[in-house]
């Protein structure tokens, strides 16, 4: 196999089954789809392998030095030697996995822990812990919300948030991509009696926009909804304890769930949902994404607990992240690439690009020349759009970020993205 790429073709070989009774027959059209983009000459953007990860902004990918810039390791966690140490003590003491679910054996101290640590951090008095982010949304929107209740969702919510739906009972309702008017004209339409759950995010991950969350939340209450914010692309970095949107727009006390990962500030792998809601813990007896599923191993945990606590005080890395995030967006803007916000609002720098074709060959030209970012494209992305998706680390210095706009001046010139 090529270093670098996962190389597995995908078959189109007739299988023995009849095709219309072939349950693998319903994806032909996307394994043609790939095959075509492959027969073109260019690399699959979703088929990449780091052979060696030397640190938060640097890889070797197919043999060659790489400057990440696309992964959600914003606040360049995953190589602290406090965090790494502590996944190594619990490896030992504790073993490499938990073997069950958190309702029978599989809650250890560390998992105690890290809920101690989520706690602290949020200033709140409920933390529960899931395997991931995806299924803190899975579990928290599914259980909350029953038959004859209301979800009402952002339309560009993130898929767990979509799955949780599915997932639930509920009556489903979106409204307009932050419109704060469309949130509460699709309340005021809704019968006054059932509860109700406003499901919103602090920064949207394809184009890095934040949600007027005040003005939001003014409007849940009103209507009188609770509501849940999912703070996944914020934690770490905004408000004066870093705890997200809801914080830095002054919502403390205001939002009834806040959902986040340890998969990206954090630089790990999990999920958690924190609340002040007196009744909170009774999730743990009700969630089935908490219940079927087993717990995760002790090293994550504690790898999380220890970053979780670093990150209460990491007031430098936070100024330099956003630091990082200006120079950036301000470079690209110069060059005239168009972005996906005016501002640098959030650590998640969009590269529009006119489509497919053009995203690919600018996505490939990047990587060729030493640079990773995530290309993104539909259903992921919002209205039809190819997306070259730059996500920014605190550990990236001012040289690397210029090296990066170097990068980008020229494949966007070498594709046409930019005159
Ligand atoms: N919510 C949002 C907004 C996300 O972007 C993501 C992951 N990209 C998740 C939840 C899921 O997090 P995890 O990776 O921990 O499953």
């Amino acid at each position: 196999t090529d270093a670098g790429f996962q190389s597995e073709t995908l078959s189109m070989d007739p299988p023995a089954i009849a095709p219309e009774r072939d349950l693998m027959s319903k994806f032909d059209g996307l394994i043609a789809e790939r095959q075509a983009l492959i027969d073109t000459g260019v690399i699959d953007p979703f088929a990449i392998v780091m052979d060696q990860v030397k640190s938060p902004t640097e890889a070797v990918i197919a043999g060659r030095d790489t400057i990440l810039l696309g992964t959600y390791n914003y606040m360049g966690m995953t190589f602290d030697p406090d965090v790494i140490a502590a996944g190594h003590a619990a490896l030992d003491q504790f073993g490499s996995g938990t073997n069950g679910s958190r309702m029978l054996n599989g809650t250890f101290r560390d998992h105690m822990d890290a809920e101690a640590a989520l706690r602290d951090f949020y200033g709140m008095t409920g933390a529960i812990v899931f395997s991931t982010g995806y299924m803190a949304n899975l579990g928290m929107i599914s259980t909350l919300a029953a038959k004859g209740e209301y979800v009402i969702l952002d339309a560009d919510s993130h898929a767990s948030i979509y799955d949780g739906c599915a997932q639930g009972n509920a009556e489903i309702v979106r409204f307009r991509h932050n419109s704060v008017e469309d949130l509460d004209k699709r309340l005021g339409r809704l019968p006054k009696e059932p509860a109700k759950l406003v499901v919103l995010e602090g920064v949207y991950s394809m184009l890095g926009d934040v949600a007027p969350l005040k003005e939001m939340v003014a409007v849940a209450k009103k209507h009188g909804a609770m509501v849940l914010s999912d703070e996944a692309h914020s934690m770490g970095f905004y408000g004066p304890n870093g705890r997200g949107v809801y914080e830095d727009q002054g919502l403390e006390g205001d939002v009834d769930f806040v959902v986040g990962t340890f998969s990206k500030s954090v630089g790990t792998v999990g999920g958690f949902c924190v609340s002040n809601h007196p009744k909170f813990e009774a999730i743990r007896l009700a969630c089935r994404p908490y219940i079927f599923t087993a717990s995760l191993p002790p090293s994550v945990v504690a790898t999380a607990a220890a970053s979780i606590r670093k990150l209460m005080t990491a007031h430098d890395k936070r100024a330099q992240l956003w630091a990082n995030a200006r120079q950036l967006h301000g470079g690209l803007t110069a060059m005239g690439f168009r972005l996906g916000t005016k501002l640098p609002d959030s650590a998640i720098v969009a590269v529009i690009l006119d489509d497919q074709e053009q995203a690919v060959a600018m996505w490939q030209t990047l990587l060729e020349d030493g640079l990773y970012v995530n290309m993104a494209r539909p259903p992921a992305t919002p209205a039809g759009t190819y997306l070259l998706r730059c996500s920014l680390c605190a550990e990236h210095t001012t040289a690397q970020i210029d090296a990066v706009l170097a990068k980008f001046a020229a494949a966007g010139r070498a594709v046409g993205a930019i005159g």
